[in-house]
């Protein structure tokens, strides 16, 4: 059972939803049609955020269901996490890093995930024997950074988390690992309720197996007294934190909010990381994908509003071949970088595309 379920920390259901929020029985009928398909879960924390009467309220937007999840244009495995997969649970796409998917579950289920085809339900992408893991990275020395992601690790109980640690800090040539969650987001409490996961993080964080939090801030507002006192036990924990955000339309599309995200969380001790174009995912692509015409203007906006440490993050395409940086436009011309590369004779591999104001990737760049 995860943490948050023994806790009673969710809201899964149309009928709980509408403590919270005003729904109309079109809406209700709708968003059940959604979450048959794609399953709703907010933690009721995450829940009083919402502003109730406004209606396109951002936070809401993220979490609650939206008609237009109807609209299935996209594919569900954008980045080729498929032919990356090596054992169940473990993808290799970059020589040095693994990627362990390592549950199905997360404290709150965004409906704009771009692994939204595991998301809460039955999936055999999920890791079932970590041994499996263990043994791979064992045989591939080129590997000298795990990240553990999901689903969301931290609402594995505790001691799952603590045999992750123990197994992969024996591997003499991983250098540092790190846990992608958006914990501190939906439910804190998972932080800052009881010692005993901090204990286990900062006890196998050491000079020689670093431990990175990768963290998922996508507005300022999720940035509240709660998420900060999380901030602060995991820094204090002696753990760095990375935030990556994803640009999305009616969320973040918008230089005054995304660059008070990035101040914000440089404020609480967080790197600004990346900043990723929201992928073609069906039933998400049509709900938050901007053109990147539009998010490069963004992203330039928002950077004239901030000072060089704010604003280190990188605007990405996280790419079948690999994750490639959107540098700018001129002249007519989208210009990209390999940033990573699955092959890696593209790495730092510059160059440009014919801009179209409607295209949402690179796919649909000529
Ligand atoms: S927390 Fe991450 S993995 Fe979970 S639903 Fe949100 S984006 Fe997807």
């Amino acid at each position: 059972m995860d943490w948050g379920k023994k806790h009673n920390k969710y809201v899964h259901t149309i009928e709980q939803l509408e403590e919270y929020l005003p729904l109309t029985d079109k809406e209700k009928k709708k968003f059940q049609e959604v979450i048959k398909i794609h399953p709703m879960k907010i933690t009721k924390y995450y829940l009083s955020l919402i502003d109730p009467k406004d209606p396109k309220d951002p936070i809401k937007n993220m979490l609650v269901p939206s008609v237009d999840e109807l609209n299935v244009s996209g594919e569900y495995d954008t980045s080729g996490e498929a032919e990356n997969t090596k054992e169940i649970g473990l993808q290799h796409k970059y020589a040095q890093t693994a990627l362990i998917l390592s549950t199905n579950r997360c404290a709150s289920y965004c409906r704009h995930c771009f692994r939204k085809r595991l998301i809460g339900l039955p999936s055999r992408e999920v890791l079932s024997r970590f041994d499996d893991a263990v043994n791979y990275i064992n045989e591939h020395k080129e590997i000298d950074n795990v990240l553990i992601s999901g689903g969301d690790p931290f609402v594995l109980p505790t001691k799952i988390i603590q045999e992750f640690l123990e197994k992969l800090s024996k591997i003499k040539h991983l250098r540092f690992i790190r846990f992608g969650t958006r914990v501190p987001v939906f439910m804190p409490s998972r932080i800052l309720e009881g010692n005993e996961l901090l204990k286990v993080l900062k006890k196998y964080n050491s000079k020689t197996k670093r431990i990175y939090i990768v963290t998922h801030f996508n507005h300022p507002r999720e940035i509240t007294k709660k998420s900060v006192e999380a901030i602060n036990r995991l820094l204090k924990a002696g753990l760095i934190i990375n935030n990556q955000t994803v640009l999305l339309k009616r969320v973040n599309d918008n230089p005054n909010v995304l660059s008070e995200l990035m101040l914000r969380l440089v404020s609480i001790g967080v790197n600004p990381y990346y900043v990723f174009q929201c992928r073609p995912v069906k039933r998400v692509k049509h709900h938050f994908q901007i053109p990147l015409y539009k998010g490069c203007k963004i992203v330039e906006e928002a950077k004239k509003k901030l000072d060089g440490h704010s604003k280190r993050f990188k605007y990405i395409i996280a790419h079948k071949t690999g994750k490639i940086e959107i540098i700018g436009i001129m002249n007519n011309y989208i210009y990209f970088k390999y940033h990573q590369a699955k092959d890696p004779r593209n790495l730092g591999k510059f160059f440009k595309k014919k801009l179209n104001k409607k295209a949402g990737w690179l796919d649909d760049l000529k």
